[in-house]
């Protein structure tokens, strides 16, 4: 009954039509709330590692008076975007923190899909040394796709010139203090330099505004510049590693003859923060919130997220906690 009823052409249409304008409706509405003059929002897109998941990897949309920044563009995170209804064709730019697969992996699809979906600017990509080589790499492997776009719909559509990106690169300072990077209409974005070496350059990020202060870790040790960065922080959204875990589970891969398993969990601890860090760090600065994603070891059990991250963090820090899911949503004004 239900497919004869799909046939006849004015139901189907009025089926359609209504999808639309609810689906349609519905974003318009988000997107608004969005971006109103005033707002300061962070959407935390992805909050996976490289290792696989059903999670998206590295990403955080802030909405903040009026302009949208995306920070570093792990593979899916263009999807969780989708799926959430974020006008990804209102995008003003993208910053990134380094240029380890997991936080680049969707930078093309970003690039692309806002000039789908109506960017009308060329997209500024701002990151640390290495920017232009990978900004041109992306822009190598989509050159085809942007002509035969172009060709298709026609210059008022889809216009070639502003299809693509640029590559701006900035110097964080070496010494732990902090770079003004943008400063426009209240809004302050500021730089500082990571240690997640021998991915160097890396850097971290803070974006002020309307007396808040939101801090992006990137993927990092703890650092002067991250500690100068994250004082009084609403809210620090912060890589997290249990050293002593992965510790263990090295052994565990060695036991089972599984050296090359082995050798990853052996070199990982190097460069990305351990839990008790993570609490003296968001306890001596006086973060308000720590929310934490890219987990490592990558788990997601609410038991297992519990013992190894958020209970040795809680022990030394007496802020909120939060382990954010792709897509959740933190107002800060
Ligand atoms: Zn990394
Ligand atoms: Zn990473």
């Amino acid at each position: 009954m239900f497919t004869s009823l799909l046939k006849r052409p004015s139901v189907r249409q009025h089926l359609m039509n209504r999808v639309n304008q609810e689906k349609t409706a519905k974003a318009k509405a988000f997107s608004e709330k969005l971006l109103r003059s005033g707002g300061f929002t962070a959407v935390c897109v992805g909050t996976g590692t490289p290792t696989p998941s059903e999670r998206a990897q590295p990403c955080v949309a802030v909405f903040v008076n009026g302009r949208f920044f995306l920070f570093d563009a792990g593979d899916g995170c263009v999807k969780v975007m989708g799926q959430q209804d974020l006008p990804i064709g209102l995008l003003d730019a993208v910053f990134l923190t380094h240029y380890h697969s997991d936080h680049i992996a969707d930078l093309g699809e970003v690039i692309n899909r806002s000039w789908i979906m109506g960017r009308i600017h060329t997209l500024p990509i701002l990151g640390p040394e290495g920017i232009a080589e990978v900004v041109e790499g992306f822009a190598m492997a989509y050159r085809l796709d942007n002509t035969y776009r172009n060709a298709h719909h026609g210059d008022d559509v889809m216009p070639l010139p502003t299809a693509g990106a640029t590559g701006e690169r900035f110097d964080a300072p070496t010494d732990g203090t902090l770079l003004t990077l943008f400063e426009e209409d209240g809004i302050v974005i500021k730089t500082f330099e990571a240690n997640h070496y021998p991915a160097k350059p890396a850097v971290g990020f803070r974006i002020e505004y309307g007396g808040r202060i939101l801090v992006i870790s990137g993927d990092t040790l703890r650092v002067p510049g991250l500690d100068a960065a994250s004082q009084s922080a609403d809210l620090l959204i912060c890589d997290v590693m249990n050293h002593q875990i992965v510790g263990e589970m090295e052994q565990q891969q060695l036991n089972a003859g599984k050296p090359r398993n082995a050798r990853f969990m052996h070199d990982i601890p190097d460069y990305h923060i351990d839990v008790h860090d993570v609490g003296d760090l968001a306890q001596a600065t006086q973060v308000k919130h720590l929310a934490l994603v890219h987990l490592m070891p990558s788990v997601d059990r609410l038991a297992q997220i519990k013992a190894f991250f958020v209970d040795p963090i809680a022990e030394k820090y007496d802020g909120e906690i939060s382990v954010p899911n792709d897509g959740d949503v933190f107002e800060l004004l």
